[in-house]
């Protein structure tokens, strides 16, 4: 059951190219399905989560990081009595920009745009695929996605300035997002924490003992699994640990994002785009405690040196590419060439770039600049 508050699908401001309806899916089930049948959402599976380097197949990849986000979603979605369907369209779709090499590539990307005066941003990137980059169907380029999923994908994480970016003034920019897509922004993080924590240890850089060192509340966790269970496995003692901080901080979520969008007395899917801020948040002391995983980390995972040398070498990848094909942009394939007529060489390199998994980025760099640094250097000697 919808609550009054949720976006229906009847309510959606439709699709750019208008198309009758589906006997038996609703737009939002639609869209769903859409993004799942799409190829950029199969790359998801070889695109760095955190991990490039994969010792283990138990780290997250991009495609499992963004199963758990939508089970996370759906779940609040549904205990809140919002539009799940909508919900899971954009938890689904919410990585799909992502360039190869996670942070590293859109780090390296971004820097490259910024000298050609421009930027590169995931959710941008994400919506050119949707609206330009995937072709499926012979009416139309992209995927027609309705109005709300479009919206969701560039309001992720963030608001823009209409003044600086006329090109999305249509997406209502002085209006919060729905409900439904403030909900992935907190499932994401909420997931990501979590997940990153297992994948720490089972890395080796993150140990049980440093965790429980530097985060109390993860503490208090462990000494109430260690009572309940003090004869099973650390290993398990551990995912019990984590399994408890997730439902945790999910319960929260709901609890105090329910509260306030009943304090705030919304009623209506468009009071909650017009109220100043967004409703879904969580409790102040959740917060803090979300705000500590993600401090720790920074601190001793993603900065570590184990992760931070990493990167920097792909960093380097995809500066190097960069290079190559701004200087010989005839090795594009034939539809960046067409796309090189309209648009400026810069944002043709950066959006064919940005598309690659990390599988076929590092194909490419030996093949394009491993070899002809091994030419280089005996052409040296
Ligand atoms: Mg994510």
């Amino acid at each position: 059951m919808y609550a009054p508050y949720a976006l229906r699908s009847e309510e959606s401001r439709g699709r750019r190219y208008p198309e009758k309806p589906h006997p038996y899916r609703s737009a939002f089930q639609r869209d769903r399905d859409r993004v799942v049948h799409s190829r950029a959402f199969r790359r998801l599976e070889s695109k760095t989560q955190v991990f490039t380097n994969r010792e283990s197949d138990h780290f997250r990849n991009r495609l499992t990081h963004t199963i758990e986000v939508a089970q996370i979603a759906r779940t609040v979605a549904s205990a809140l009595g919002l539009n799940s369907d909508l919900t899971e369209t954009l938890a689904l779709v919410h990585d799909i920009g992502h360039p190869p090499f996670g942070h590293a590539g859109e780090k390296a990307l971004d820097r490259k745009m910024r000298h050609y005066g421009d930027i590169f941003d995931h959710n941008l990137h994400a919506l050119r695929i949707v609206e330009y980059f995937e072709l499926r169907y012979p009416e139309f380029r992209g995927l027609n996605l309705t109005f709300e999923v479009r919206e969701g994908i560039i309001k992720h994480s963030r608001d823009w300035d209409a003044s600086e970016f006329p090109e999305l003034a249509e997406y209502l920019l002085d209006q919060r997002p729905p409900l439904e897509a403030q909900v992935i922004d907190l499932a994401d993080e909420l997931a990501y924490n979590v997940a990153d924590l297992d994948d720490g240890v089972e890395s080796g850089i993150l140990s049980l003992e440093l965790i429980r060192e530097r985060l109390p509340e993860f503490e208090r966790l462990w000494k109430e699994v260690e009572k309940n269970y003090p004869d099973a496995l650390p290993k398990l003692k551990f995912s019990e640990c984590l399994r408890r901080k997730l439902d945790h901080m999910v319960t929260d979520l709901i609890h105090a994002s329910g509260h306030r969008i009943r304090a705030a007395r919304i009623h209506r899917a468009s009071e909650a785009r017009q109220y100043p801020e967004r409703l879904l948040r969580l409790s102040t002391e959740a917060d803090a405690e979300r705000r500590a995983t993600k401090e720790f980390l920074h601190e001793c995972l993603y900065d570590s040196s184990m992760l931070s040398d990493d990167r920097e070498r792909l960093e380097d990848v995809i500066s190097d590419l960069f290079r190559f094909w701004m200087e010989n942009p005839k090795d594009l394939p034939a539809s960046y060439q067409e796309q090189l007529e309209q648009e400026k060489p810069a944002r043709v390199v950066c959006d064919y770039i940005a598309g690659m998994t990390d599988n076929f980025i590092l194909r490419e760099h030996e093949a394009r600049i491993g070899g002809r640094e091994d030419v280089e250097q005996k052409r040296r000697r």
